[in-house]
């Protein structure tokens, strides 16, 4: 018999941290392993009835949910802030936006989805799109409530059923979530969040019972899930990260092209997505363009992200922080100009100082990859072909906006950037009515619109032939 001891090791906890203050706000209790058993058993054993649910009536349960999240905006919005540290202003913005996400798929849903008849040899053939069963999101703390919703709105409109695990700094936000589906009157099982960390994901994918995997996050997250989704044969979307370029040219309004770019720098404190975070200017304008630029980018509000006079808050996490601060120091070390800021600033909490770096080396992190913070990277080009050319070198390829008058700039743009979205004379946005993806290691697949709906469904190919006698209908 053996003599050694059982020792019981802690559950792991998530701690759920003021990036504002370092204070902790709470701690949550890890799900145990039965926990996440039970819970993928009720998302399989849900599914089979939610998806014989009529749209309509699962459109009146999304348009509930749009509604709580109206009218409890500013509380969602003060919860965002709090746990990761954006503007309130802009987390009051993306709770209406999720609103208008659940919103746009109880109204579209029906029609994206109905039966799509095609020709063929047999008498009748169409494609039914049927949902797949349980899909596990994996998502990310930049826009804890928007990333969510435009996952689970197509997909539980499309009669799947939603599991959320969420990051694991954000565990306010993802329980909150939970809890409007349930309040909204989506059937217990229908979304739930798992509380796991990053280690248990892949077992979650391995699960027989669940259907296909999203994530949004890191180039190195979504690698491993997309190898777990790999292979198990599961669908899989991934939406990852972006080094966005913004190009500008003479014939550009620069006063305009000046004042957005500042926007899309340090939208979300600078640690979004689709943030511009490559300024590629046409060496005419370089100077005058960059001097703007610079006197703008000095001129933010730095600080409480409650405060509504507050530009660019604290950084998500401290690890975030010394991310950023790194690739900034390796930067000018291999010989970048530092025009701005530069460096973390001295007092409590995760704040970076707002920074323009010119001359940016080949090989250097402002160069090759994505700086998630209030950080842009000045680029010279001659014309818009070398432009799009210095912006084609990175290995992403998310979003990228040109600010051009010339018609001929503009569709040397649309045609040679490598991206999957292209904005001309307008910062890159998310917008439900339109698809949103990216193209190399920026992922694969599509969020938004019709696109987003038809990633999670099986496009059931149907052939009905008549029996003998009957007119064909090619026939006829
Ligand atoms: P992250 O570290 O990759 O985390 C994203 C999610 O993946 C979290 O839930 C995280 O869990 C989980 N995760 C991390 N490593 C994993 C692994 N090996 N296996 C399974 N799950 C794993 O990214 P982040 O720092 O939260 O978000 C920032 C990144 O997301 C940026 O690169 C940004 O560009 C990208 N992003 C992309 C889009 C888009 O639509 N393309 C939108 C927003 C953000 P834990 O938190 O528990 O570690």
């Amino acid at each position: 018999m053996s003599t050694q001891k059982v020792v019981e090791l802690p559950r792991q906890t998530m701690v759920s941290r003021s990036p504002f203050s370092g204070e902790v706000l709470r701690e949550y209790e890890q799900h145990s392993d039965e926990a996440v058993e039970q819970k993928v058993q009720l998302a399989a054993a849900r599914f089979q009835e939610f998806r014989e649910l009529p749209f309509a009536e699962r459109a009146r349960m999304m348009l509930k949910a749009a509604e709580i999240l109206e009218d409890e905006k500013q509380r969602f919005g003060e919860m965002m802030t709090r746990e990761m540290g954006k503007p309130l202003k802009a987390a009051v913005q993306e709770a209406e936006k999720s609103a208008f996400g659940c919103r746009f798929y109880a109204e579209n849903a029906e029609r994206f989805l109905a039966d799509e008849e095609a020709r063929s040899s047999a008498t009748r053939s169409f494609v039914r799109y049927q949902p797949l069963g349980p899909v596990l999101a994996v998502m990310p703390w930049n826009f804890p409530f928007w990333q969510v919703f435009r996952f689970a709105a197509p997909a539980l409109m499309a009669g799947n059923t939603g599991l959320l695990k969420h990051a694991s700094n954000v565990p306010e936000c993802g329980l909150a979530i939970e809890e409007i589906f349930r309040r909204a009157g989506f059937p217990e099982g229908a979304f739930q969040a798992l509380l796991i960390g990053p280690e248990r994901v892949e077992r979650v994918i391995a699960d027989p019972r669940v259907a296909a995997v999203t994530l949004t996050g890191s180039v190195g997250a979504g690698s491993s899930v997309a190898a777990a989704a790999g292979k198990q044969i599961k669908k899989s979307v991934l939406e990852l990260g972006g080094s966005d370029p913004f190009i500008v040219m003479p014939s550009a309004d620069l006063g305009r092209a000046a004042s957005t770019a500042v926007q899309a720098r340090v939208i979300n404190n600078g640690q979004s997505c689709i943030a511009a975070k490559r300024f590629i200017v046409h060496e005419k304008i370089y100077e005058q363009f960059t001097r703007e630029f610079v006197e703008r980018m000095a001129a933010l509000k730095v600080g409480d992200p409650m405060d509504p006079a507050t530009d660019v808050g604290p950084l998500a996490t401290e690890d975030v922080l010394r991310g950023l601060e790194e690739q900034v120091r390796q930067t000018a070390g291999m010989g970048a100009r530092v025009l701005l800021g530069g460096k973390r600033l001295n007092r409590p909490g995760n704040f970076f100082a707002p920074t323009v770096l010119a001359e940016i080396p080949a090989g250097s992190p402002a160069c090759d990859d994505e700086l998630f913070g209030p950080v842009a990277s000045m680029f010279r080009a001659r014309d818009m072909a070398d432009a799009v050319r210095i912006a084609n070198q990175s290995k992403f390829g998310l979003g990228a906006s040109a600010w051009t008058e010339d018609e001929s700039e503009q569709r040397m743009f649309i045609d040679r950037i490598e991206s999957g979205l292209a904005f001309v004379n307008a910062m890159v946005a998310s917008d439900p009515r339109i698809p949103f993806g990216g193209v190399k290691q920026s992922g694969y697949g599509r969020e938004l619109s019709h696109h987003g709906i038809h990633e999670f469904v099986n496009a059931k190919t149907v052939c009905i032939q008549a029996a003998a006698g009957e007119k064909r209908s090619q026939t006829e």
